[in-house]
C-alpha cells in the first residue's frame, strides 16, 4: 500500500514525515500519471486558490477525477477546500464530498489558534491546529461526521473522502492519518 501526497503547494512535507515515521510507504505526487501507483492521497493544507491553479496547470483534474471515483482521498484545510462541492468564494472546486466550506471561517493567520478536538474514534482529545481554517456546511445527511468542535464539524467522511479544517500532520499523533489508512486497507 502506497499513498501519495499532492506536492504542488503547501505542507505536504509534514504528511510524508508523519507517514515515514510510522512507516507507511509514501510519495510525493507531481505529475497526474503517478495517481496510477498509489492507493491513496492526501491533499494538504496551504492555499487553496493556488492548489487549484496548479492543479489545472499541470493537468490534474481529470486523472484526479477518476482516482476519485475508486480511490481514497484525504484533505486538510485548503485540501479539503478543494474536495468540496463549493466554496465562498469564485474558485470551482473538484465536488469530491457534499460540503461547502466558507474560507478563513476562524480569522487569518494570526487568529490560528491550537485547542482540543474529541474525534468520535480517539478516546483521548486530539490537538487540533487551525490556520486560518474552513467552517464546513454539510450538504448531505449521509455524511459521517467524525468531530465536532464547538459545534462545527471539523472532520467528515463518505465512502471513500475524509476531509478536517485542522492539520493532524502538524502533531506527532498518528491516529487520523491512521484512520485514512484504514479507510485505504479495508477496500483493498
Ligand atoms: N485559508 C486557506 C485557503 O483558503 C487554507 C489554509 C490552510 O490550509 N491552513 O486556502
Amino acid at each position: 500500500m502506497v499513498v501519495g501526497i499532492l506536492a504542488l503547494q503547501g505542507d505536504y512535507s509534514l504528511h510524508s514525515k508523519i507517514l515515514d515515521d510510522n512507516n507507511v510507504e509514501n510519495i510525493l505526487v507531481r505529475d497526474p500519471r503517478q495517481l496510477n501507483s498509489v492507493n491513496g492521497l492526501i491533499i494538504p493544507g496551504g492555499e487553496s486558490t493556488v492548489i487549484l491553479k496548479l492543479l489545472n496547470k499541470f493537468n490534474f483534474i481529470p486523472a484526479l477525477d477518476d482516482f476519485s471515483k475508486k480511490k481514497f482521498i484525504y484533505g486538510t484545510c485548503a485540501g479539503a477546500i478543494i474536495m468540496s462541492s463549493r466554496a465562498n468564494y469564485e474558485m470551482k472546486t473538484l465536488d469530491y464530498i457534499k460540503i461547502e466550506s466558507c474560507r478563513n471561517f476562524w480569522g487569518s493567520q494570526i487568529n490560528s489558534f491550537i485547542d482540543n478536538v474529541n474525534i468520535n474514534f480517539i478516546d483521548k482529545p486530539f490537538k487540533g491546529y487551525f490556520i486560518r481554517a474552513p467552517k464546513f456546511k454539510i450538504l448531505d445527511k449521509k455524511l459521517d461526521v467524525l468531530a465536532l468542535y464547538k459545534d462545527n464539524p471539523v472532520l467528515i467522511r463518505n465512502n471513500r473522502h475524509l476531509v478536517s479544517s485542522f492539520h493532524p500532520e502538524m502533531t506527532c499523533d498518528f491516529s487520523i492519518h491512521n484512520y485514512f489508512i484504514g479507510m485505504i486497507k479495508n477496500e483493498i
